[in-house]
């Protein structure tokens, strides 16, 4: 789409559209070779791809494969070759929702550190869902915030969700059940868990954020059906770190990637979602509703290589 090409535009023109400006000559020699390599560093890459990637680009070249005219579809492939086969586990249901599908409601938790637009992405989230008629409950398990909390509220009152908010201070795991149980009373299509991403305690994050996804279980020993991370492009490669974390405690279902209209470093969603084997479902582009894309490895190719 036309946001996302705009929203990449910062990644596309410091990063990737650099890179087929790099052949002086029909043929790659070893300094744009060595400039291909830094780019990839530069933009987020991480070493295992970008690897592998300069092995092939040094084969493909010696065999004369590669040109001016190849390099960019040759790109094109190689980064969705690493995506395709992990972004096709997505839950379509995520997406758009089908009323004839089972009446049981949806839980969606999401979880990630503060400022990665978490509050954000739920308003999108539940906007998108309301606008193709879903009931959707949003349960403001960061009690921690009371600004957030706030700011998510008139997300939903905007889009025309329910939202369940506890006490400042309450606990969070406690918000989460009442929500759902909120949600299920109404037999709501969706329930959405915004969580905290830092305590105020000393009770460790990712023990309260296992107790808030373990205690749904009483209620629905299936939910949560979909574990999201939100993490932002600005992050870079400590994202990688972040997440692994949150994926060994709570077993991720998928990633939503956002701030990649303020960030060059767009391209590390192909690391991210080779190493972590972890689908994006999202890819935000902006602060407002529209702002929210579904994540497809073409249009985000296309996007990002210009
Ligand atoms: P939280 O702390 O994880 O809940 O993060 P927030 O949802 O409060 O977001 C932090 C800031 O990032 C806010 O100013 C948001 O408007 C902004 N934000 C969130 N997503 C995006 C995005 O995709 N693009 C841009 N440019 N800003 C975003």
């Amino acid at each position: 789409s036309d946001r996302l090409k705009l929203g990449l535009s910062r990644s596309r023109q410091e990063v990737w559209g650099k890179l087929s400006g790099l052949f002086s000559g029909p043929k790659l020699d070893d300094d744009a070779i060595e400039s291909i390599e830094e780019l990839l560093y530069s933009a987020d890459i991480g070493t295992a791809t970008v690897s592998e990637l300069i092995e092939e680009v040094k084969k493909k070249t010696k065999e004369g494969e590669l040109d001016e005219n190849s390099f960019k579809s040759f790109l094109f492939n190689f980064l969705k070759d690493k995506m395709k086969p992990i972004q096709e586990t997505v839950d379509r249901s995520l997406y758009t929702f089908n009323k004839n599908e089972s009446g049981k409601t949806k839980v969606i938790m999401v979880v990630g550190v503060n400022g990665a637009g978490k509050t954000t992405t739920i308003g999108k989230l539940a906007t998108k869902l309301r606008a193709q008629g879903a009931s959707v409950v949003v349960g403001a398990c960061d009690t921690f915030r009371a600004a957030a909390v706030d700011q998510l509220q008139v997300w939903c009152d905007r889009a025309g969700a329910t939202m369940i908010r506890a006490k400042e201070g309450a606990n969070p795991s406690g918000v989460g059940y009442d929500a759902l149980q909120a949600a299920m009373n109404v037999n709501a299509d969706y329930c959405i868990l915004d969580t905290a991403g830092r305590l105020h305690t000393k009770e460790n994050l990712m023990d309260e954020l296992a107790k808030s996804k373990n205690v749904l279980k009483k209620l629905d020993p299936t939910a949560p059906h979909q574990i999201l991370l939100v993490i932002d492009a600005i992050t870079g490669q400590n994202a990688l770190r972040q997440a692994e974390e949150f994926h060994k405690t709570l077993d991720l279902t998928g990633l939503i990637f956002t701030k990649c209209d303020g960030s060059s470093k767009a391209g590390s969603a192909v690391t991210l979602v080779s190493q972590l084997k972890l689908p994006i479902a999202y890819i935000g582009v902006g602060e407002t509703a529209e702002d929210l894309d579904v994540f497809n490895v073409d249009d985000y190719l296309n996007a990002l290589l210009g």
